[in-house]
């Protein structure tokens, strides 16, 4: 016997291995070290043959075993192979994106848990004088007690792993593995609340499923602040309190913490945090807390849906709409698509919740592969905010001296402008949603219009400038694609004007133009603090908590933020909500730019009146007669959806048809357009597809960098994945495509 063995190689097939003589078997699932070329390799052993193709003087045999026992289970090695074959991306490749580093790596599973502690008879009279800082670490770790502490917990307090190993040959510490202990019963730490007659159908709905012990995906559909955190608690509580481990999917790392505590606060259960700021240790450790059903509740973004589990039995995807669940780079999968199929495998519930829905999944409703469970109504004595447009045409906008005394438009309207006074005055907070960073998106020269932009890519490059700071430091010129960096130039490189000008407006100047209307003792009577919220102002570790706290004081202040602040946060005493211009994404090319716009502009809106006083969304706009957005405004998000699955419908585009893209990557466009264009010419005859492109990407030249695009629609999934399963490796193949990245993008959600 044989083990077919996959391994982490760009190629789209397994390989065969021997046995030492006299040895067993690995059995499926365990991790084995092969050599392979010339390198070692660690790999999962997926299936035991007979015989091979391999002559028999090439037929290697297996360095060595990792695993007694199989660290993937069926479960696991049959979701690998389903993400292999709808993804069209190589089994071993799959697998090394399922696993953790150090699993992949080879280390045994249970080195986590090496704990450290003082042998019995130890005294202070084993250390001389002069061994300061071993005396030092050894009483950190006294601190512990008897039964010590994980090397972890050891290294995160400052100690060094030398001095363990110091200790340890000088007889006075020792490491010992730590069995873990059964976890407890998950029990209540807070009353649940009681539910309305919405919320009750759908935890019904949930729980049916769950009791049933069937899989059902359901589409909790529920307005922002409609309390489907309520939902998820009470449903999640008869599934806990079965001895099932519940997964939580979120989509971004910031809310992570904040998660964590509204279940913390309701269930006394082992919480686990997935996420991909974790360390490597951390990370394995999470994934064996899953495996063996240590972790009770798992809270995690995206890669948390390939984790392993002990007795799954809810899997709960929060804002399930939220482009971010779409892995970008080597195995594009879309972790709700994975939930559901995982919901599937372990016969349970999969709830997608969300204030607005993606069009996939309301056609996945319509075609009664999910079942919908909507909450029209907030709990509180909140009503849902109004929505208003405000017509930037007709309305001036409001002119900014600058320093040098010229004039600068603010870009906020004159009405934006008083109602966000109102606001303060009345007490309460004010958010405006300006979905971009920095000073100003470009620099512009005055006199022959020569803009700075990006050397490497088809970008302009953002000013980002205090005026307050004449550092250089804080004054520079930044490619948001590339990183590139450079000075403001003084004068314009082309014709040495002087006359340069920062045009647009991005959250810096917008923060410093609302400061000098409302901070500034000579303008206004009161002042009122504004907070900027931008991936600049929270880079710092601790700085979302401090502009939390800033916030939850609940004095007036204006908010600042790009959509860092559209996702799942509580500000209580936000009550006026502005878009000076998020409605620009109406004009994209890209024919998924409207569905994503509408739920980001409603996402935002749901920031407002979430305590309770009622809220209002004011919506500048260039274009009041935009039949859209006149929809959404008018009759809301699931209408606005409506009429845009009816345009997808006609035109025969996603979720109407099937799509995969196939993205070109190399030195010249010339190049990548060919071998786009050959990949068309052997696409078999007869396939059916509607065949769009090749053409340049949107952003065609990118980290110097040039892109090349082809997207094809099938009317049926079936029909597009047979064509792929035999057209695709020979496009990888093409002699065109030798020196450029070819990459298949199956449902991908923007291009
Ligand atoms: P969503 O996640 O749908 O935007 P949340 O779950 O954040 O909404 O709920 C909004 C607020 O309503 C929260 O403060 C929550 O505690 C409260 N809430 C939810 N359900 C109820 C209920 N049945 N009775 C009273 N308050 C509730
Ligand atoms: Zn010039
Ligand atoms: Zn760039």
């Amino acid at each position: 016997m044989l083990v077919q063995v996959a391994l982490p190689v760009p190629l789209y097939r397994v390989f065969d291995y021997s046995v030492p003589v006299g040895e067993n078997l690995p059995a499926v699932g365990c991790r084995v070290e092969v050599s392979f070329g010339r390198q070692t390799l660690v790999g999962i052993v997926v299936s035991h043959v007979a015989t091979t193709e391999v002559p028999h003087n090439k037929l290697k045999s297996i360095h060595c075993r990792l695993d007694a026992t199989p660290i993937l289970n069926e479960h696991m090695l049959s979701l690998a192979r389903w993400l292999a074959r709808y993804y069209h991306y190589p089994l071993g490749d799959v697998l090394a994106v399922m696993l953790p580093s150090l699993v992949r790596q080879g280390k045994p599973l249970d080195l986590l848990i090496t704990h450290w502690r003082i042998l019995p008879h130890v005294t202070d009279d084993d250390f001389h004088a002069n061994a300061v800082k071993q005396k030092q670490q050894f009483d950190m770790l006294r601190l512990h007690g008897e039964r010590g502490a994980s090397e972890d917990v050891l290294l995160l307090e400052g100690m060094q792993r030398t001095f363990l190993k110091t200790l340890e040959s000088k007889g006075l510490i020792e490491r010992y593995i730590e069995p873990k202990s059964a976890p407890k019963p998950v029990s209540l730490a807070k009353m649940p609340l009681d539910l309305n007659s919405e919320q009750q159908l759908a935890v019904d709905t949930i729980l049916a499923a769950h009791s049933a012990q069937s899989y059902q995906g359901i589409l909790l559909n529920g307005i922002t602040g409609s309390g489907k955190t309520e939902v998820y608690l009470q449903a999640m509580q008869t599934v806990l309190e079965a001895g099932k481990q519940v997964l939580i999917l979120v989509p971004e790392i910031g809310l992570t913490p904040q998660t964590r505590a509204r279940f913390a606060s309701r269930f006394a259960a082992n919480i686990v945090l997935l996420h991909s700021g974790m360390s490597n240790t951390y990370r394995m450790q999470g994934w064996q807390d899953c495996r063996t059903g240590h972790a009770q509740i798992i809270i995690g973004t995206r890669s948390a849906v390939l984790y392993p589990f002990a007795n799954l039995g809810l899997i709960i995807v929060d804002e399930a709409h939220d482009v971010s669940y779409k892995q970008q780079d080597t195995l594009r999968y879309h972790a709700a698509d994975v939930a559901l199929y995982r919901g599937v495998q372990y016969e349970i519930p999969v709830v997608l919740g969300t204030a607005t829905p993606s069009l996939e999944h309301l056609k996945l409703v319509e075609d009664g592969k999910l079942s919908e469970c909507q909450l029209r109504t907030r709990p509180g004595l909140a009503e849902p905010a109004s929505m208003q447009l405000v017509d930037a045409r007709l309305q001036s906008t409001h002119q900014q001296a600058q320093d040098d005394g010229a004039r600068f438009d603010t870009g906020l309207t004159d009405a934006l402008i008083a109602a966000i006074r109102q606001t303060l005055e009345a007490g309460d907070q004010v958010l405006i949603f300006l979905n971009r960073r920095g000073y100003a998106p470009v620099l512009l020269c005055e006199a022959c219009g020569w803009q700075a932009d990006c050397p490497r890519c088809d970008a302009h490059l953002t000013v980002h400038y205090r005026s307050n700071q004449q550092s250089k430091y804080s004054n520079y010129l930044k490619c948001h694609h590339c990183d590139w960096q450079a000075y403001i130039p003084t004068a314009c490189p082309e014709c040495a004007s002087t006359n340069l000008d920062a045009k647009g407006m991005g959250t810096t100047r917008l923060s410093e133009s609302l400061h000098a209307l409302f901070a500034n003792p000579q303008t206004s009577k009161t002042l009122y603090p504004i907070i900027q919220i931008d991936r600049d102002t929270t880079r710092r570790k601790d700085s979302w908590e401090q502009i939390y706290a800033r916030i939850n004081e609940g004095k007036p202040a204006i908010l600042v933020g790009t959509q860092m602040v559209a996702k799942g946060h509580h500000f209580p005493n936000v009550t006026l909500v502005c878009l000076p211009n998020a409605d620009r994404g109406f004009l994209s090319a890209d024919f998924r730019s409207p569905e994503h716009t509408a739920q980001l502009m409603i996402q935002v809106a749901g920031r407002a009146g979430r305590g309770d006083k009622s809220g209002r969304v004011l919506i500048q706009t260039l274009q009041p007669d935009n039949a859209l957005l006149l929809k959404l405004v008018k009759d809301g998000y699931l209408a606005f959806a409506q009429e845009l699955l009816h345009e997808r419908q006609i035109m025969g585009l996603p979720p109407y048809s099937h799509a995969a893209l196939i993205r070109c990557e190399g030195k010249s466009l010339a190049a990548t357009m060919q071998a786009l264009s050959d990949a068309v010419a052997a696409l078999p005859a007869g396939h059916q597809l509607a065949v769009l492109g090749p053409i340049d990407a949107p952003m065609t030249k990118k980290n110097s960098r040039y892109h090349a695009q082809l997207l094809l629609l099938a009317k049926q999934r079936p029909q597009l994945h047979r064509i792929l399963d035999q057209w695709w490796p020979t496009v990888l193949d093409l002699p065109s495509a030798k020196y450029l990245k070819l990459t298949l993008d199956i449902d991908p959600v923007g291009w």
